[in-house]
């Protein structure tokens, strides 16, 4: 029998994990909510998903817009045996509170919710067994899955002495209409380091690890200059090689002409991806270098679809269905049609 997932909040990233978890042969969507009717509503029953308000309040709104509504979130929680939190960040903690706990709902929450918010923070590769039965569990934001999918690859050839990641931040997802800069840099947080080295250690936590922030005038992707001093000798021959092997890790090149995010985002929409997504995180080869004992890399994230096969291997861990993480990641990457590393 397929495990029972519902989706509270069908946004940027509650649309694409319904899809992924709907391509997983051991798991279906029983239904989605939304806040308020509006096409993202209609086009979630066009594709065939039940709707749930997730507030009761609004399900006359639904109706007079002539969006058909199942019930309310309470409703879908009594339907399914885990439910992912997509609503907008610091929502989750309040739905955990109201909804999950006092209905002893198993419940995954995103990026923008506090770490203590769940019991444990997952990356599948890094930790999928910290997950294995848990109540609730915090899938890491879009910058921290893109720094611990890396990092955790370049552990596996030598313990990390040091890291420094300057984080160049996307300003707004493309459909945020009121959200900047539009000609700025704006370092955030303006305080060093940024939260988001401290975020990396609660996956990876004997990595020291300290990071800078700003934010641009782009949508497309964030982009992060790393540079990494281990403690054992490495070529940049073996850190390409264990790149080029590492699941949801994508080399890319100049050479090639894939010199910008932008090329990779046109890169993704020729490989046919749903939304013209890429959820591997993109590394230059050229950018992968060693001097003396210290990695510089540099990396392209795709925030709007990086966390979304780690949504779809948590629920796998959280429901006990795999205990293996490589055939968790392998069942997810061939369903989601992402780079081939097996
Ligand atoms: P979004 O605004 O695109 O979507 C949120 C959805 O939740 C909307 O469909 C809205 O209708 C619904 N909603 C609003 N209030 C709600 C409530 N009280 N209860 C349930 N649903 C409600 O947001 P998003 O970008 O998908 O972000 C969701 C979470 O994912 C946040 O924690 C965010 O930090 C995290 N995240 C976002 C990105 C990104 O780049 N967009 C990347 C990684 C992680």
């Amino acid at each position: 029998m397929k495990a029972k997932v519902a989706i509270n909040g069908y946004g940027t990233i509650g649309k694409r994990v319904a899809d992924a978890v709907s391509a997983q042969k051991d798991m279906e969507i029983v239904g989605v909510t939304k806040a308020r009717p509006n096409n993202e509503s209609r086009l979630a029953v066009a594709k065939g998903y039940k709707l749930y308000a997730a507030l009761p309040e609004k399900i006359p709104d639904f109706k007079k817009a002539g969006i058909p509504v199942e019930g309310s979130l309470e409703d879908l929680i009594g339907k399914c045996d885990i439910i992912i939190d997509c609503a907008p960040g610091k929502s989750g903690v309040l739905n955990k509170d109201k909804y999950y706990a006092p209905k002893n709902k198993k419940a995954i929450f995103q990026g923008g919710e506090k770490s203590g918010t769940a019991q444990a923070s997952f990356n599948a590769i890094s930790n999928y067994s910290k997950s294995i039965g848990k109540q609730f569990v915090r899938v890491v934001s879009c910058n921290t899955t893109g720094l611990c999918r890396t990092l955790h690859a370049v552990e596996e050839l030598s313990p990390i002495a040091n890291a420094r990641v300057t984080l160049i931040r996307r300003g707004a997802d493309p459909k945020e209409i009121d959200e900047g800069p539009i000609n700025a840099i704006v370092p955030n947080p303006v305080t060093v380091p940024s939260h988001h080295g401290p975020d990396v250690q609660t996956i990876l936590p004997h990595v020291p690890i300290t990071t800078i922030a700003v934010i641009v005038p782009t949508t497309l992707m964030h982009f992060h200059s790393v540079m990494v001093e281990l403690k054992n000798k490495v070529t940049k021959e073996q850190v390409l090689e264990k790149f080029e092997r590492s699941p949801r890790i994508r080399l890319v090149s100049a050479d090639d002409g894939i010199t910008s995010t932008a090329e990779i985002m046109e890169l993704a929409k020729e490989l046919g991806r749903s939304r013209s997504d890429m959820p591997e995180i993109c590394v230059w080869k050229e950018s992968v270098n060693m001097q003396g004992n210290e990695l510089f890399y540099m990396q392209a994230i795709h925030q709007e679809s990086d966390v979304v096969p780690e949504n779809v291997d948590c629920i796998r861990a959280m429901l006990g269905l795999e205990k293996d993480p490589m055939k968790s990641i392998r069942m997810t990457d061939e369903a989601m049609g992402l780079k081939k590393w097996w």
